[in-house]
């Protein structure tokens, strides 16, 4: 197979918990429902771009030889992603991810890694027959740094665009940051890279400007409901986000990421793309769950078309 967006990242299962109020340290509150999901960022954004777009889509990544792998990647060959560089290993249990969901559909979250920290650069090596046919890769920080670092730079090599979603937020170093095309930090991430507070538009456009002027070619800093403020070629525009009623806002920015993928293989504009992707994220916070909550081509479409 010949993807044209290789993710490279993380698969986790979600253990989803709902309550109405999320608890305080040492506190005990009683929960309203408890389900399992197929996640892990680089999973999640490899279903939102497979089934949001019309370009292949391949995950690089690592889980256990434990009953749960078995889940995660029943999911994503549902979704169309091609597993031909998945690997399961026998060194470490399957990525998990413990997720609290309160009323207002917020979310805490505490990723256990497991397999996934197994990820190296070998399998970056063992990937580059895929980068090289690639048009874009994307990469979450749910990996070791040291192979994402890797990834990248074997991609630029190739002259595969690149998109970092830098999450879970750490500060970053200059030169990747300057190797990336495409960096597309939420608020709580844009104020570790950036060292000011990310809260509002006005802020996020300080950041997003930060971003490129330290060397990021595209800074796209999402905004929940309000969007997205993007940063290129010296220009600031602000996207707004599309009124839905949110239900569970887990892995927007996944839905998000794969959505810009997504649309900018099929040759759209940045601004495009993230017009695209705001719809894709807002009908995926509309449902419960990850990659159970990513819509398909039909449903973004149509909702694009009724104007959201
Ligand atoms: P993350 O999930 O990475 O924390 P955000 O919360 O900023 O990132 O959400 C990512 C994107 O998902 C937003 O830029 C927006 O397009 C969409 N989104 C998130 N929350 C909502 C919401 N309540 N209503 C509509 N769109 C939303």
């Amino acid at each position: 197979m010949k993807p044209d967006i290789v993710v490279f990242g993380s698969l986790n299962v979600d253990f989803v918990v709902r309550t109405s109020r999320r608890p305080a340290a040492g506190e005990t509150v009683l929960g309203t429902s408890f389900q399992v999901h197929p996640g892990g960022k680089g999973a999640n954004q490899a279903v939102a771009a497979a089934k949001a777009g019309r370009g292949k889509v391949a995950l690089v990544g690592k889980v256990g030889n434990d009953p749960f792998s078995a889940t995660l990647l029943d999911s994503l060959s549902k979704a169309g992603v091609c597993l031909d560089l998945m690997e399961r290993t026998s060194d470490a249990p399957t990525g998990t991810a413990c997720i609290t969901v309160d009323d207002h559909g917020e979310n805490s979250i505490i990723v256990v890694p497991g397999a996934n920290a197994l990820c190296s650069r070998k399998d970056v090596d063992a990937a580059r027959p895929l980068l090289r046919e690639a048009k874009i890769l994307l990469v979450q920080l749910e990996i070791p740094f040291d192979t994402v670092v890797y990834a990248v730079q074997v991609a630029r090599e190739m002259g595969v665009t690149i998109i970092l979603d830098p999450a879970p937020a750490r500060p970053l170093p200059a030169e990747l940051l300057s190797t990336v095309d495409i960096i597309t930090p939420n608020e709580h991430e844009a104020s570790v890279l950036t060292g000011r507070e990310v809260v509002d538009i006005q802020s996020a456009r300080v950041a997003a400007a930060d971003l490129t002027s330290r060397g990021a070619r595209c800074a796209v800093v999402k905004l929940g409901a309000r969007g997205v403020v993007l940063s290129q070629n010296n220009t600031l525009d602000h996207i707004p986000g599309f009124e839905v009623p949110a239900t569970d806002t887990t892995a927007a920015g996944d839905a998000f990421a794969g959505g810009l993928a997504a649309a900018l293989v099929e040759g759209r504009s940045l601004g495009e793309a993230c017009f695209f992707a705001n719809a894709v994220a807002a009908l995926s916070v509309t449902k419960p769950g990850a990659q159970s909550s990513m819509p398909c081509r039909e449903e973004v479409e149509e909702f694009i078309f009724k104007g959201g």
